[in-house]
């Protein structure tokens, strides 16, 4: 093999797929963006549930065999300090990621199959905020889950 001339020195600017719509938010906010992190913003740009950690490190692991799980880890703490990730817990004791660029919206969680419904609610938001206002406050933020079951089908005679 010959030695990489000097346009190819590094592995990132040979990847000439556009940025993530997470990597685009990273950048806007300053974060430097590696190779395991561009990986991790791509996995969440593409993610259309909550995937939590192990989840994330599994999706990662397919795209890039060197992603370890502590860089996981550790960039999604930092995507969550910055603001692009909202962490959820939905009740089983582990923390789940939201991308914030999806908006205000909260979620239904259906306690048989686990499975997770987002859903906005205007009514609902504006009576969260004249409650905070009633008590001094001006809302920044509100988390709605429903914790909920398809009530049974009656099973026809
Ligand atoms: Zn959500």
């Amino acid at each position: 093999m010959t030695q990489p001339g000097p346009a190819r020195r590094s592995r990132a600017n040979t990847d000439s797929r556009p940025a993530s719509r997470i990597e685009q938010m990273c950048i806007e906010r300053g974060l430097k963006m590696t190779g395991q992190r561009r990986i991790i913003a791509r996995v969440l740009s593409e993610s259309e549930d909550h995937p939590d950690v192990e989840e994330l490190y599994r999706r990662a692991v397919a795209l890039d065999a060197d992603v370890s799980i502590a860089t996981v880890y550790r960039t999604v703490r930092l995507l969550e300090e910055k603001g692009i990730v909202a962490r959820r817990d939905f009740g089983e004791g582990r923390s789940r990621y939201d991308p914030t660029d999806r908006g205000q919206h909260h979620h239904l969680i259906d306690v048989d199959t686990g499975k997770v419904i987002e859903f906005e609610d205007e009514a609902h938001d504006a009576l969260a905020r004249d409650i905070a206002a009633k008590l001094g406050f001006e809302l920044v933020d509100v988390r709605l889950q429903l914790f909920a079951r398809r009530p049974e089908q009656k099973k026809p005679k």
